[in-house]
């Protein structure tokens, strides 16, 4: 059989409890959504564990999980994700680390962790250590948005394993220390760059600027949240296919990033609940040209989730089945297309909870199972049965005749 393509669409926090206000529906039961009842229709259907029963998944451990990686064992923080969404191409072995730009007095106290919010200028302060060599240690470090910045260390014999600079309230500045004997050179790097950093932002034109306005100098800078991208071994690599992923919300990108999809970045694919949806729909068939496997996230869903507003989630639901329609009438019904989402985001809860996802697969070898709707409720009587978000990437493999034999 020749290997067919995969499109994964996740509806980020999409999946809810029952709203009083819907009659006791959930708000996938309750919206007008044809083309992901029809994906349900022509395919099969069930739930899913993201991460695992009774854990609640955060976006970045229920991404890993779906795609295929177990969290458990390969997230090591936000560092590294942050750093992949700003735009750093991450290499094996690279520890990296969430900052603030903060100011400091001459006794190395932290009296504002954020620099007064600096909003302009941090690229050039970010330019200025970028580049740095400690020992055989390269640092790389980017600017993100208002205080916050990126930085990883890379070189040989690095380990995530070190306690954050980041004091987190006012108060002395931390010395990093190692958390295991492997970590000792790092905490020694990251120390260097600390103290390097200080001196090169103190002599900065920016900051004698700043200081002339009133303004608070962006004089140091504080890592924290050490992670490793150590144990993460490219999708391309692991499963032979080429990934491409539309996202438009920074720690999913910066995920996808990590695992090696290409992720364009889409004018109008904001993450929020203006996002363009023709554009998401129109770049995934794009991508789907030249990649075996293509990934779209839509953030919206959660959004009104933490907002606890169901009826932009009702709003969402309708969004995102015009997206799928698009996508649906312009793919070849041999392209395996699973819909399902990261976690519940419950509006009740306003926060993401763990209860199951539905999840429906058409295309393939998907088989047709009669199940007709897809919502959290329709989707538990499907043939898919109950399975966990790691199995997830294999089973659509398999459907996509792309899976490899275990024995003669
Ligand atoms: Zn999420
Ligand atoms: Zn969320």
């Amino acid at each position: 059989m020749a290997a067919k393509k995969i499109v994964l669409v996740v509806c980020d926090g999409l999946s809810d409890r029952p709203v009083k206000e819907l009659d006791s529906k959930t708000p996938l039961q309750a919206a007008r959504k044809p083309a992901m009842d029809a994906l349900a229709r022509h395919g099969m259907s069930g739930m899913m564990d993201v991460i695992g029963p009774g854990i609640i998944p955060g976006s970045d451990t229920a991404h890993l999980a779906l795609f295929g990686y177990d969290p458990f064992k390969v997230y090591t923080g936000r560092g590294p994700i942050e750093a992949a969404g700003a735009g750093i191409p991450l290499e094996r072995g690279d520890v990296a680390f969430r900052c603030n730009f903060g100011t400091v007095d001459d006794g190395f106290n932290v009296v504002d962790r954020r620099a007064g919010r600096i909003k302009a200028g941090t690229d050039e302060l970010a330019r200025a250590v970028s580049g740095m060599k400690i020992g055989d240690v390269t640092v790389l470090f980017k600017e993100g948005s208002e205080h916050r910045a990126v930085l990883v260390l890379r070189g040989k014999g690095l380990d995530h394993r070190v306690s954050d600079v980041d004091p987190h309230i006012e108060g002395k500045v931390l010395e990093a220390k190692p958390l295991a004997p492997e970590a000792a050179k790092t905490a020694r790097a990251l120390n260097e760059f600390v103290r390097r950093a200080v001196e090169i932002l103190a002599s900065h034109p920016l900051n004698a600027q700043r200081s002339k306005e009133g303004l608070r100098p962006a004089n140091v800078i504080l890592p924290r949240g050490a992670g490793s991208t150590r144990d993460l071994e490219p999708l391309s690599e692991r499963y032979g296919i080429r990934c491409g992923a539309v996202a438009g919300v920074t720690l999913v990108k910066g995920i996808c990033r990590m695992v090696g999809m290409e992720v364009p970045d889409i004018v109008g694919a904001t993450g929020g609940l203006d996002t363009d949806y023709k554009a998401k729909a129109d770049t995934a068939l794009r991508l789907l040209d030249k990649k075996d496997f293509v990934f779209v996230n839509v953030k919206a869903g959660d959004v009104a989730g933490h907002d606890g507003d169901f009826r932009t989630k009702m709003r969402v639901i309708e969004n995102i089945d015009m997206m799928l329609g698009l996508m649906l009438k312009d793919l070849h019904e041999d392209v395996v297309v699973a819909l399902t989402c990261d976690h519940s985001t419950p509006v009740a809860v306003r926060d993401h909870s763990a209860d199951p996802v539905p999840i429906a697969i058409s295309g393939g070898g998907a088989r047709v199972d009669g199940i007709k709707e897809f919502d959290e409720v329709s989707a538990a009587s499907g043939a898919l049965g109950r399975i966990a978000g790691m199995q997830l990437m294999p089973i659509m493999l398999g459907m996509a005749d792309r899976a490899r034999k275990f024995g003669a």
